[in-house]
């Protein structure tokens, strides 16, 4: 093979590479919070196929495997099923100079079985880490599910009230109760799929020249 084919050749695999590197560094040392909605009496939204609880667990246990790859110090408010209250949450959040807290759920409507979109909630007057966090987890959410972006801002909920000065936010990506969510909540590629949009997110929330 000609020399000058085999660097063109090295410096197209090489570079996408590198620049992931580079942005997967960024993650370095971050201290995130993950906390997966619900747990143990608490089984969330349910229905026929799916407990909101385990999913939200799924998805966090994968989300913390990419962030703990890219060498961020996670931590989860629960690791397996357990009862942790809203209090002991908002406590846990407060114990560590936390770069980004993410409370993962999923949505349920049995009223509107159409419902289908992405929500994400920050508290009232957040930090404006707060802001920016929520608006990147709502898009990289909406970009990887192909679900439309709906609910984005304050929501009334005691952990973000209690939370104003944290960099935090509650993001409902899928729906319990839409046929094809339903279905796609089955297969363990689209929790992995959810882990991965909110690892993006966060690597956008951490690069200096996303600012
Ligand atoms: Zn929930």
């Amino acid at each position: 093979m000609p020399k000058k084919l085999i660097s063109i050749l090295l410096l197209v695999c090489l570079l996408p590479c590198l620049l992931l590197a580079e942005t997967k560094a960024n993650l370095k040392g971050k201290i995130i919070i993950l906390d997966p909605g619900h747990g143990g009496s608490d089984s969330g939204a349910t229905t026929a196929k799916l407990i909101e609880k385990n999913l939200n667990l799924e998805v966090a246990l994968r989300l913390e495997k990419l962030l703990t790859e890219a060498k961020a110090a996670v931590y989860l408010t629960r690791r397996d099923d357990r009862d942790v209250s809203l209090v002991e949450r908002v406590r846990f959040f407060h114990k560590y100079q936390v770069d980004a807290v993410i409370s993962l759920h999923h949505n349920a409507k049995p009223y509107d079985p159409a419902a289908d979109e992405v929500a994400v909630y920050r508290p009232s007057f957040p930090t404006p880490e707060a802001k920016r966090l929520a608006n990147l987890i709502s898009s990289e959410l909406v970009k990887a599910t192909g679900n439309p972006r709906g609910a984005l801002g304050p929501a009334n909920y005691y952990i973000l009230e209690n939370s104003r000065d944290l960099p935090i936010v509650i993001a409902e990506p899928y729906y319990l109760t839409h046929e094809k969510h339903i279905k796609l909540l089955q297969d363990s590629a689209t929790l992995d799929l959810e882990a991965e949009a909110y690892f993006n997110a966060l690597i956008l929330f951490f690069d200096p020249t996303e600012r």
